[in-house]
Order: C-alpha cells, then structure tokens, then sequence
C-alpha cells in the first residue's frame, strides 16, 4: 500500500552531498500502524517529507495506494510538531480551510468537520482561536484538520515531542482510538522508542548511520507500551 522502493537522497552541504538515505527500502500494510524511531539527523523526517512529496528522491520511488508520488497532495497529510493552525481563523475554519479549496459545499465541510472534531473531543471549542487553547488542544486540531482530507496516509512528525507526558499519554490514547475507527494508514516518526512501540505494529529503527536501516522489527502493538527485550537490542547493538 506504502510502497518505498530503493530510495536515495543527497543534500549538498558546503561543496559536499551528503547521502541521508541509502536504498531504502520498506513495505507497509494498507490500514496499520507503522513507527519509525532513531537518533537525531538519521533522516527521519527527510523519508516522511519524501513520502509527503515535499522533497524529491534522488533515485527510487515511492508509491501509495498504487500513486507514483510525484508532489505533495491532500491525499497525504503532515502532522508536524507544531500545529501550525492559522491564528486567525476559528477552530471550525481551520479545520475546514482544506475542504474549501478543494470546493465542497460550506455545509457539507462543516458537517465533516464536526464530525470530526468530535472525535477529537473539541466540540465544545468550534469556535475557538487556537491561542485560547492548550498545546495538547492545538495538536487535536492538528489532526482533525488532517483527517478531514479522508487521507490515503497520515504522515506524523514527532507530533507530541512538544507536549508534557500527562498530555501526550491521553493523546497517545486518542490516537489509537481514532486509528481503529477510521482505519487510517499511520506512519509516525518520534526519537521515544517507548512512544513507538507503545502506539505501532512496526517499529522500523534507523541506524546511527545515515540512511542505513540497521534492523525492521516487527513487534505487536502492547497495552502498556513496554518495549520487549528484542527491541532494546537491536537499538543498542
Ligand atoms: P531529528 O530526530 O532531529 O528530527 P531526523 O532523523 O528527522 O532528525 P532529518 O531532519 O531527516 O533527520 O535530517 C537528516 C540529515 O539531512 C541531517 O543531517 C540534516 O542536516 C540534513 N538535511 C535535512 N533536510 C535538509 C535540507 N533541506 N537541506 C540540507 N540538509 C538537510
Ligand atoms: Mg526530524
């Protein structure tokens, strides 16, 4: 469904390029949960920009739901670790703000967005500015705004790092919660390995050499987001 096909990319970095990913290569069901963990500048978040269409590979493909990605689209949204949200606009407007330039009817898109915003507990805050809302609220908006596009993939990059651990465990809670009822594809990026584990049914582990896929283990999603013995050693080796 995710297809990534021997994917290289380079930056030039004063007179040098420096090779980030080297033929990577990954494979990820329709409908699951799949986490990618590992230490600063591995080149996380580069694949999700690559797979979002917001960087171009220098060789190799990547294909969802059978698209050859050639750019960025409402078909594979980015969750940042910032919200991003428009200051001036309400909650509502903002999560209908993508709904509109894709031209459906006002009435449609807010019934959409309500919907939504109800999965993400938020009703009762429509017609709130982002800055009169927490940093956990603000991140609810966030994904609301992206699941409202009826995405192929949710892209998520490090989506909870900037929130405090109370926070971040209920919202690790709603997003599994919202996972099972939309059935979206997830593919979340965060440096916790205990987040990882504790959220995904894959957790893929970059090594500490850029763009060298150490290991691909495929571990169970757990209850209590303890990580198994496997996955300590293959971080440490
Ligand atoms: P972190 O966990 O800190 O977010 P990361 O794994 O997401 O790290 P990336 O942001 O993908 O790492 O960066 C990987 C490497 O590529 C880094 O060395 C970074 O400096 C470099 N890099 C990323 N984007 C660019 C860019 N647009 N131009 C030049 N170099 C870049
Ligand atoms: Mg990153």
């Amino acid at each position: 469904y995710l297809s990534i096909k021997g994917i290289e990319k380079s930056f030039a970095n004063e007179k040098k390029q420096v090779k980030v990913l080297d033929n990577i290569s990954i494979d990820v069901d329709k409908g699951s949960f799949v986490s990618i963990v590992g230490p600063s500048g591995c080149g996380k978040s580069t694949l999700l920009y690559l797979i979002a269409g917001l960087e171009d590979a220098n060789k190799g493909e990547i294909r969802v739901s059978g698209k050859k990605v050639t750019g960025p689209g409402p078909e594979r949204v980015v969750v940042f670790q910032e919200s991003g949200l428009f200051p001036w606009l309400t909650v509502l407007e903002n999560v209908t703000y993508g709904l509109r330039l894709k031209k459906i009817p006002n009435k449609e898109a807010k019934e959409k967005a309500a919907s939504i915003l109800k999965m993400v507990h938020l009703s009762k805050y429509m017609d709130a500015y982002p800055h009169q809302l927490s940093g956990g609220m603000k991140q609810r908006v966030s994904i609301a705004r992206a699941l409202v596009m009826e995405p192929d993939i949710l892209l998520m990059d490090e989506p909870f790092s900037a929130l405090d651990e109370q926070t971040r465990m209920v919202l690790h809670k709603e997003l599994l919660d919202i996972w099972k009822k939309t059935k979206v594809t997830i593919f979340f990026v965060t440096h916790n390995i205990r987040e990882a584990v504790l959220l995904s049914e894959q957790v893929i582990v970059f090594a500490t050499r850029p763009g060298k896929i150490k290991t691909v283990v495929s571990i169970p999603s757990t209850k209590d987001g303890i990580m198994p013995d496997s996955v300590t050693l293959h971080m440490e080796q």
